[in-house]
């Protein structure tokens, strides 16, 4: 993946404000923070979203998520923390190399939730049966 941002950090091509790494992990800042310690954990192995990573690695970096999501919460005295993975381009997702966000949220950082919305008739167990189907 010569052309991929994240496999050049990893390699050492692009430098990035490690916070972490290890043999099959790499976690950087985000250089365009949502909040202050906004942080994107990688695998340093390439895949393009959590819908194509092997599980192994998958269940690794999680672990390595929930870790740096404590110590980042405690550091920077956070009131909570947003994981979030974008997984295609029309769900947000801008580098197509697996990266898990950890942004630390606080009471008045004015950030909003998504808003949500109201299923019609039927929808719901439609949408049931199909995924239980499937
Ligand atoms: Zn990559």
């Amino acid at each position: 993946m010569n052309d991929c941002l994240f496999c050049k950090i990893v390699s050492g091509k692009i430098p990035s404000y490690k916070i972490y790494e290890d043999e099959n992990f790499l976690a950087f800042l985000d250089i365009n923070p949502v909040n202050q310690g906004h942080t994107l954990v990688i695998p340093k192995k390439h895949s393009k979203n959590i819908l194509e990573i092997d599980e192994e690695t998958l269940k690794n970096l999680v672990i390595i998520v929930k870790e740096l999501s404590i110590k980042i919460k405690t550091i920077l005295k956070a009131d909570g923390i947003n994981i979030m993975i974008n997984n295609e381009l029309d769900a947000g997702q801008i580098i197509f190399h697996t990266h898990i966000h950890i942004i630390p949220r606080f009471a008045n950082d004015n950030l909003k939730h998504w808003s949500g919305k109201k299923y019609k008739d039927n929808e719901a167990e439609n949408i049931v049966e199909k995924i239980i189907e499937f």
